[in-house]
């Protein structure tokens, strides 16, 4: 997928979750500090995966709990 389409993707389904009301978190991207806003996971649940940064392409590692949303680099590079 290109920068273009991650991009495409991830406004779409931000705005998908605005419009069912759910509550959106803004954080940081450790790759080129760009805010970025994501779901929060549902109590007591914690969320690990590797996602794309739609600004700049990369590979980063997202946390997410009920509370907030962290992002760090990969380990691997
Ligand atoms: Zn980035």
């Amino acid at each position: 997928m290109s920068i273009k389409e991650t991009k495409a993707k991830y406004l779409e389904q931000n705005f998908k979750l605005r419009q069912r009301g759910i509550r959106l978190v803004s954080y940081r991207v450790p790759c080129c500090g760009a805010t970025l806003e994501g779901r929060l996971a549902s109590a007591m649940e914690e969320w690990e995966s590797v996602a794309t940064c739609p600004e700049c392409g990369e590979l980063y590692m997202k946390y997410t709990t009920d509370r907030k949303i962290s992002a760090e680099l990969l380990a691997t590079k």
